[in-house]
């Protein structure tokens, strides 16, 4: 039944993730991230100084800053103020509408006390998130399609409003998770000749407790300081990513369904590949853990889109990869071990 097989070095589950490259047995996220050693970021980062210098256009803001409130955006906002002479940046957030947390609130708010920059909070309509929303799930499993392609395109519109020039994203997620080989600077997409969008991860090689221990300085906290939510299945090893709202993390458990890997998966295995686990080490926490849903994730994941629990089981039944997951005695979806 089960022909799972693992990248060699970090663990990760091969042939599933949509455009994930390989070679022999080696996910191109870990070569990407050996690759990183090839990049010269200090000359990146000295270009960027000069180029944001070069290119602002607004008589007030040098630049948008795309921000959710958490580690790793706190720690842009903090390199780009003090390393690249940013004085003045407009923040701006891209809300959804599940229930916030107290540690996601706090990190939001605390941008603008921390930092003293404005700071437009966006709230998209609310029926669309949820027509959409509900749509995604319904469809495709894939919930937060919508709001995540939001999040990208509305800084942008902003930054064209505003006549701002540069706006900043954290991660180039395709470089991390090995879907491109190439650490672009540039958004491909989301670049013309009045706006640039630009990956904040392509000019400081990103890492985990690296932008953490940056955004405690800057007064971040995580889920621990309030302590408000023990996530099943994540919070033994991490409680500080991905914290602003419950329900959202419904959407990174599609893809346990789906394609056999979720969460706990991502993060264990770039913690291989920051050296900060080994890959059995990965395997056991991905075992134990990646097959679970977290309850008050679920609920208020149900409760914003307005379906039953019992519906979301029967969406996600009809969606569930079979060669990859099954149902187990208790009702829980779990992977097959690789052989
Ligand atoms: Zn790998």
């Amino acid at each position: 039944m089960s022909k799972i097989r693992l990248c060699k070095k970090c663990g990760f589950i091969l042939g599933t993730r949509p455009g994930l490259k390989e070679q022999d047995g080696v996910c191109q996220a870990c070569i990407n991230e050996d690759n990183k050693k090839n990049i010269d970021f200090k000359s990146r980062q000295t270009w960027l100084t000069q180029y944001i210098k070069d290119n602002k256009t607004n008589p007030t803001y040098d630049c948008i800053i795309a921000v959710s409130g958490g580690k790793d955006s706190t720690a842009i906002v903090y390199r780009l103020m003090k390393n690249h002479g940013v004085k003045n940046p407009l923040l701006v957030t891209v809300c959804d509408e599940f229930t916030s947390t107290q540690a996601g609130l706090h990190n939001r708010k605390n941008l603008g006390d921390t930092f003293g920059v404005d700071h437009i909070i966006f709230r998209c309509n609310p029926h669309d998130f949820k027509k959409h929303t509900k749509e995604d799930f319904e469809n495709e499993l894939h919930p937060l399609k919508w709001i995540e392609r939001r999040l990208y395109e509305i800084p942008y519109e902003i930054a064209k409003a505003y006549n701002i020039k540069l706006v900043f994203f954290g991660e180039n997620s395709a470089y991390e998770y090995g879907t491109s080989d190439q650490l672009d600077v540039f958004h491909s997409t989301l670049c013309d000749d009045d706006t640039k969008v630009i990956y904040f991860g392509a000019i400081y090689p990103y890492g985990n407790f690296d932008s953490l221990e940056i955004a405690k300085k800057c007064g971040f906290r995580d889920l621990n300081y309030y302590n408000e939510w023990q996530r099943n299945g994540i919070s033994s090893f991490d409680s500080y990513t991905q914290i602003d709202s419950i329900g959202y993390l419904a959407h990174h458990w599609c893809k346990f369904v789906k394609f056999g890997f979720q969460r706990v998966t991502d993060m264990a295995c770039r913690f291989v590949r920051e050296g900060h686990l080994t890959r059995e080490q990965a395997l056991a926490l991905i075992d134990e853990n990646d097959w679970r849903l977290d309850g008050a994730t679920k609920r208020d994941f149900c409760r914003t889109i307005e379906i039953s629990e019992e519906y979301f089981d029967e969406v996600v039944e009809k969606h569930a990869n079979k060669n990859l997951v099954y149902k187990d005695i208790n009702g829980n979806w779990k992977r097959y071990k690789c052989k």
